[in-house]
């Protein structure tokens, strides 16, 4: 994939994303948020990795709780909202917002890890902290790259209020 194709499909990835909770059907203090851009696919993953014969959920702090309290079919996971995002970073940041509301008890960590690599919407990879992510979005580099960014979007829609992955958030 070149650099354009690969910004456009990360891009493309977060403009739905879904916060979503998972929680237990009786005991609804035990709590978890994530985000997925595809909330079926990430269902299927949290289910089958915390069968309590899986190396996950013997580690995983999420699945240890849910084997804990009965098992997946004890809970519920449902989709709580859905954002359109730039990027990953932008993704976390949504997930952030709710963990910071609800505190839930299963997270046992940020959405947002400074061990992350994001991919900037110029196509440059950063590091994912807040001061990283602020200082690069001030570099003439990426204010170039953005600016060559649209200008091929420009031609590829027309209009830049066609192009479906800026929608900004909701
Ligand atoms: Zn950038």
């Amino acid at each position: 994939m070149n650099t354009i194709s690969k910004h456009l499909y990360e891009i493309n990835e977060y403009c739905e994303t879904i916060i979503y909770s998972i929680y237990h059907k009786s005991k609804t203090n035990l709590c978890y948020i994530g985000h997925t851009t595809d909330f079926e696919r990430r269902y299927n993953q949290h289910r089958y990795k915390s069968c309590s014969n899986t190396r996950e959920a013997l580690k995983n702090p999420l699945y240890k709780a849910i084997n804990k309290n009965g098992g997946f079919n004890d809970f519920i996971m449902e989709p709580l909202r859905v954002f359109s995002c730039n990027n990953k970073r932008d993704a976390q940041e949504e997930e952030q917002n709710f963990i910071d509301t609800i505190q839930p008890k299963m997270n046992t960590r940020p959405a947002i890890t400074s061990t992350d690599v994001i991919l900037c919407r110029c196509g440059v990879y950063i590091r994912n902290t807040k001061s990283d992510y602020v200082n690069h979005l001030n570099t003439k580099k990426h204010q170039r790259l953005v600016k060559e960014l649209d200008n091929v979007l420009y031609k590829k829609w027309g209009s830049k209020k066609k192009q479906p992955f800026f929608a900004g958030r909701q």
